[in-house]
């Protein structure tokens, strides 16, 4: 394995926002799953890129920019709050990703998700596509609340999208293989030609100029 592709990371001290505690935290510049099988779960389970204050028990997300590897699923996620000078450095000291699936994420949330969707063999561009065509069905609950976002989560072999209000809070919707599949059929065409660039932002945005477009 090519050495600047292992996980490693950088321990600096952080004073907490609330109370002011100070507290040793890991920045990571690389983290490869392949290498450390178990550093998935601590991602999943906000153990990671995230600052936790043991003194006020405030818990808040920690966004820089950080890249995240998997050989075996051939994955490269680059995490940033925004494509700056310091993420480009960092793509271009770990070399050649060719062959892998690369995509740019803003947050953590983001990055979970690309990984529960890596982690069922789905295609992230059908996710996105199946989140548009919810949103088609829900004219009715979007004319009297903002919607904030929408994420793919699973639990065994349970699918489902959670979904952010404003008002209304969280809700979670069933997602089922049929309607994955039968999204994916539906787009079959486009989605042959829709070839994301490297580490670009596949969200819902992507997939509804992908709509757009078409009709
Ligand atoms: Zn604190």
């Amino acid at each position: 394995m090519n050495e600047k592709r292992l996980t490693r990371w950088t321990e600096e001290e952080m004073t907490c926002p609330r109370c002011g505690q100070r507290k040793k935290v890991r920045r990571f510049r690389v983290i490869n799953s392949s290498e450390k099988p178990g550093i998935k779960e601590e991602i999943l389970k906000n153990r990671i890129y995230f600052f936790e204050c043991e003194n006020c028990r405030l818990a808040a997300p920690l966004t820089y920019p950080s890249v995240y590897l998997d050989s075996k699923k051939k994955l490269a996620f680059l995490l940033s709050p925004e494509i700056e000078e310091e993420s480009h450095e960092l793509l271009k000291e770990l070399g050649d990703f060719s062959g892998y699936k690369k995509r740019f994420v803003d947050n953590i949330n983001d990055l979970k998700e690309k990984i529960m969707i890596a982690e069922n063999r789905l295609d992230d561009r059908v996710i996105e596509l199946v989140k548009i065509e919810y949103l088609r069905q829900m004219e009715k609950e979007l004319k009297d609340d903002t919607l904030m976002n929408i994420l793919f989560d699973y639990s065994g072999a349970d699918m489902y999208l959670m979904v952010f209000f404003e008002k209304k809070g969280i809700g979670r919707i069933p997602l089922s293989h049929e309607f994955y599949r039968h999204t994916e059929t539906q787009y079959a065409d486009v989605l042959r030609t829709a070839v994301p660039s490297d580490f670009e932002k596949v969200d819902m945005e992507w997939a509804g100029n992908l709509v757009f477009n078409r009709s």
